[in-house]
């Protein structure tokens, strides 16, 4: 999936959080958290919005570990989520990261080269229903998404 449509896809998951787990401590510091959790396992591509942004320390996974591997694993998250809250870090951020990396997962592995979720594992986990980045599917998905937030953020912020 584009870099777009994860960033969708964080803010979604996250507004669903807050709607349907009725959370709403530290709404948009909560919502920031899972947007810019949903671009940090594409650490390992060069020419990701987070790759670019850290060149190296994307260059140095990548020859490490290769593309979507060890960053698009459970692994990965429950190593994140551990060092994430041994940090004075509220744990609504913390949160929010690993909710936005499990929007990532998911629509990652929405896609014809699946994920990795079981790293070490060498085993592509890939959904039924699956797309092509950039295909048509994958922008009705991302309009759908937005929708969704719109309806929810308004029911949540308006109404
Ligand atoms: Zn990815």
């Amino acid at each position: 999936m584009t870099g777009k449509t994860h960033l969708i896809g964080g803010l979604t998951a996250g507004i669903a959080a807050q709607y349907f787990a009725d959370y709403h401590a530290q709404d948009l510091l909560f919502l920031a958290s899972c947007t810019a959790g949903a671009l940090v396992p594409d650490i390992c591509h060069g020419g990701s919005k987070i790759g670019r942004k850290l060149p190296v320390l994307s260059h140095l996974i990548r020859i490490l570990f290769g593309h979507r591997t060890v960053t698009h694993s459970l692994l990965f998250m429950v190593a994140l989520g551990a060092i994430l809250s041994s940090t004075p870090l509220p744990a609504g951020i913390t949160a929010g990261i690993l909710i936005g990396i499990a929007s990532h997962l998911l629509l990652d592995a929405a896609t014809a080269r699946g994920i990795a979720l079981l790293w070490p594992l060498n085993l592509k986990i890939r959904l039924p229903i699956y797309t092509h980045t950039g295909g048509l599917f994958e922008q009705i998905l991302m309009a759908l998404m937005v929708v969704l937030v719109g309806y929810i953020g308004f029911q949540m912020y308006v109404v």
